[in-house]
C-alpha cells in the first residue's frame, strides 16, 4: 500500500516527458550578458546568461527567473512581473531552449514581482505550477489574505490555473532534474525555497533558489502581535542556514549580489558554501530590528 502510495506520488509529482524535446545544449546566445545594476527596476531588461551546469538566468535585471534544463524538459523557477512574462519567454528561446518543453513551474512567493508572470508561461507551456498548500490560494486567485504581511501593499496578479500542491521536502522531478522543495514562509506563509545539484565537468555543486526572507508588511501588520508566525519565521532563517548551498540565487539579484558573481562583472565568487548562511543572519537581524521597532512603537 505504502508502495502504491510513493507511486503515487512520484507520478503526480514526475512531469511528462512524452513529447520530444530540443536537444538540452543551446546554442549560444548571440549578445553578450549586459551589466545589471543592483537597483534595477523590476522590468529592465536583462541578457539571458548560463549560471551552473544546465541552469541559465532568464529573468529581468530587477527580477529573478531561472530554467533548469534537461533533454526530457525544463523546469522554470519564478516568472517575474505579468509586464515582464514576454521578456522571460523572450530570454529562454534566446539560449536556443522552447518555452513548450518547460514541463514543471515552481516559485519563491505569491507576489505580483514575482508571480505576476506565471500564468502567461503556465498557458504558453501547459506546465503546472507546484506550490506549497499556503500559497495555493494567492496564487489560484492573484490576491493575498490577511495571512500575508503585505496584504494591504500589494497589487493582485493574474490567477495561475493549475495549481498543484507539494510539501516541505517534496521534490519536482522532470527527467534528470531534481528540485527539493524547502517551506520558507516569513516574508509570506506561503513562501518556498528549492534546492538541486548541477555539475560542470568534474565539480558538482549545490544550487539554492532562496525566497526573499524580509520582514516587510503594510502600515496595519505587526509582527509582534503573530507569535506563531514569529516563530514560524525564525525556523525558516535556521533552516536556510543549514540549506546545501554552494550557489545561492535569490528573486530579487541583488538580495544574493549575483550581479557581482556573474559575467560581465564576476568580482565575487559565484561558489560561495557560506552564501546561504550570511543571508540567513542578515535576514535574522532585520526581522531583530523589526520586532524592536514594534516594541518602541507600542
Ligand atoms: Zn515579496
Amino acid at each position: 500500500m505504502r508502495a502504491l502510495a510513493v507511486a503515487l506520488a512520484l507520478a503526480i509529482l514526475s512531469a511528462p516527458a512524452s513529447a520530444a524535446v530540443k536537444p538540452a545544449a543551446p546554442a549560444p546566445a548571440t549578445t553578450e550578458p549586459n551589466r545589471c545594476a543592483d537597483d534595477a527596476g523590476w522590468d529592465d531588461p536583462a541578457v539571458p546568461r548560463h549560471v551552473y551546469g544546465n541552469t541559465w538566468y532568464v529573468g529581468t535585471c530587477g527580477i529573478s527567473a531561472l530554467l533548469v534544463t534537461s533533454k526530457d524538459g525544463h523546469v522554470l523557477i519564478d516568472a517575474g512581473t505579468e509586464a515582464a512574462a514576454s521578456q522571460v519567454e523572450a530570454n529562454i528561446r534566446a539560449l536556443g531552449f522552447r518555452v513548450e518543453d518547460i514541463r514543471a513551474i515552481v516559485g519563491s512567493h505569491a507576489h505580483s514581482d514575482h508571480a505576476g508572470g506565471l500564468a502567461k508561461l503556465q498557458k504558453d507551456s501547459g506546465a503546472p505550477l507546484y506550490a506549497r498548500a499556503s500559497a495555493v490560494q494567492p496564487l489560484s486567485t492573484g490576491n493575498a489574505d490577511r495571512s500575508d504581511p503585505q496584504l494591504l501593499a500589494l497589487k493582485p496578479f493574474p490567477a495561475v490555473a493549475h495549481v498543484e500542491t507539494i510539501d516541505d521536502g517534496g521534490h519536482v522531478r522532470v527527467g534528470a532534474i531534481d528540485l527539493t522543495a524547502h517551506a520558507t514562509p516569513g516574508h509570506t506563509p506561503g513562501g518556498s525555497s528549492w534546492t538541486w545539484r548541477e555539475c560542470e565537468r568534474d565539480r558538482c555543486v549545490d544550487m539554492a533558489y532562496v525566497d526573499s526572507l524580509s520582514a516587510v508588511s503594510d502600515d496595519v501588520y505587526r509582527y509582534s502581535d503573530d507569535a506563531a508566525y514569529v516563530a514560524a519565521f525564525r525556523t525558516t532563517l535556521t533552516a536556510v542556514a543549514a540549506l546545501p548551498c554552494d550557489v545561492l540565487v535569490t528573486p530579487h539579484p541583488s538580495a544574493s549580489n549575483l550581479w557581482a558573481r556573474v559575467p560581465p562583472v564576476s568580482s565575487k565568487p559565484l561558489i560561495d558554501a557560506g552564501a546561504c548562511r550570511a543571508y540567513a543572519l542578515g535576514a535574522t537581524q532585520r526581522l531583530d530590528a523589526r520586532l524592536a521597532k514594534e516594541a518602541e512603537a507600542k
